[in-house]
């Protein structure tokens, strides 16, 4: 609780993103993400894990996630996923590219014709940040993010720390000496910024989801001074035990900051797209709601953009080109494992939030590194790689994840006042 100053590689201070976090953007984010818009996440739980054999099923009553029935999910919400712009640009190729398309099309055999299908998938999807789910694959289903709160579900032991050792050992640039996952250092000679970004972005995330669980924590019955009855309240001891320097041998501090930095990171991101985001649409099928919703989202991203000292990410991949392009490569592929990892999560409710803000992160690094330019103009022609559009569930989970660390800084204060009280 004595964390204050500069959050390390940036020029923003602790103090900075508690007070504008706290008191504006928090209350504001947390009334949007209650709307329908933002409610129903569409996203396939049963995805096998690529990397090791599932050890998943797990039988824990508060890893249980509700589904909705599809008629529960306004139908305007189900049909929007891909861009608004997805059909104009489909009716937009040239004469010349749609004869020679059609050619090719009646020339292939079936076989040729899946493989050309997904040769296209494979090529836009190389620059993405993140494995998506395929919004047509079985699996698919929509959950009530509001019925599901991400919160402790007692997902402990070999499972998430094989998740977590898996993602810093391997995907993560952990600095060497600190294998074990500790926190990196400003100026750890090993590493370069990107390293060091990628690396605390990741200690962020995980700084959140940890801070959640301690902030709506499950007290059984029969705990000491709970009765019979079982309550979910914020647990001071659980917070120290992760954050508190001297259980965690110094790094539990460091571990916060990155929290104010992924917070940073992704800030931008929403500041950088919003000339873009203010001219979306977000529609939801009901045209009061429509309106409300985009005065609510561009009053939100006015305060964002004049955010002061806002991460600047034109100081990443600004060295020699060659190496720049390769490092960028290094940091999209691992960060694509880091997200087809939460497909590994032994808790579906874990499984479900890790999913979602892995993908709004991953939106986050496209805005900020895929290198296009992002504009109130720039979603005219999708055949133009450089035109920059982002999906309706890009924009949902970008949304989602960033109202997850903003909860976060916010659920600090709290434990802030719990730790000075002298009871
Ligand atoms: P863990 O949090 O498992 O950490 C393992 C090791 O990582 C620690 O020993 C420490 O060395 C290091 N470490 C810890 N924090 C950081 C950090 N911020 N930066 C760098 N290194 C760090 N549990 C719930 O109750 N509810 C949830 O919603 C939930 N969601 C999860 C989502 C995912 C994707 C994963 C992988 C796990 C989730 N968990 C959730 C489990 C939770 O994160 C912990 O793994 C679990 O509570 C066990 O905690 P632990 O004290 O053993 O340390």
């Amino acid at each position: 609780c004595k964390l204050k100053g500069e959050i390390d590689d940036c020029t923003c201070k602790v103090e900075t993103i508690s007070e504008i976090n706290n008191n504006k953007i928090y209350p504001r984010l947390k009334s949007l993400l209650a709307r329908n818009y933002f409610r129903y996440f569409k996203v396939n739980l049963k995805k096998p894990c690529p990397f090791w054999p599932d050890d998943s099923r797990c039988a824990l009553k508060d890893c249980h996630v509700d589904k909705c029935k599809e008629e529960e999910v306004p139908i305007a919400l189900k049909k929007g996923h891909e861009n608004k712009y997805s059909k104009e640009a489909q009716n937009e190729g040239s004469c010349e590219e749609e004869r020679e398309l059609g050619a090719l099309n009646t020339s292939l055999s079936d076989e040729s014709k899946q493989a050309f299908e997904d040769w296209n998938k494979y090529d836009e999807s190389q620059e993405l940040f993140c494995d998506v789910d395929d919004e047509s694959s079985a699996g698919m289903e929509y959950v009530d993010l509001l019925l599901n709160p991400e919160r402790y579900t007692g997902y402990k032991g070999d499972s998430p720390h094989r998740i977590w050792r898996s993602i810093y050992e391997e995907n993560c640039f952990t600095p060497q000496p600190e294998i074990g996952y500790g926190p990196s250092k400003k100026n750890s000679p090993s590493l370069c910024l990107e390293k060091r970004t990628f690396h605390r972005l990741i200690s962020g995330l995980h700084t959140s989801i940890n801070i959640h669980l301690c902030y709506d924590y499950l007290f059984q019955g029969n705990s000491i001074g709970y009765g019979n009855v079982a309550k979910w309240e914020p647990n001071i001891q659980e917070f120290k035990k992760r954050f508190d320097p001297k259980t965690t041998s110094g790094a539990g501090p460091q571990r916060l900051k990155n929290l104010f930095f992924t917070y940073l990171v992704e800030l931008r991101a929403l500041a950088k797209a919003a000339p873009y985001l203010e001219q979306e649409d977000f529609f939801t099928g009901d045209t009061e709601e429509d309106l409300s919703l985009k005065e609510g989202i561009k009053d939100v991203l006015s305060i964002i953009k004049s955010f002061p000292d806002q991460f600047d990410e034109s100081k990443l991949f600004a060295g020699n080109p060659v190496e720049a392009k390769l490092l960028k490569e290094e940091f999209r592929t691992h960060f694509r494992n880091v997200s087809r990892i939460m497909d590994c999560v032994g808790c579906d409710k874990c499984k479900l939030w890790g999913k979602l803000q892995t993908q709004g992160m991953g939106t986050a690094l496209k805005i900020l590194f895929s290198g296009d330019d992002v504009g109130p103009d720039s979603t005219v022609n999708a055949h133009h790689k450089k035109h920059f559009q982002l999906t309706r569930s890009e924009i949902f989970t970008l949304f989602n994840a960033f109202g997850r660390l903003s909860k976060s800084v916010h659920s600090l204060e709290k434990f802030k006042t719990l730790l000075n009280d002298p009871m």
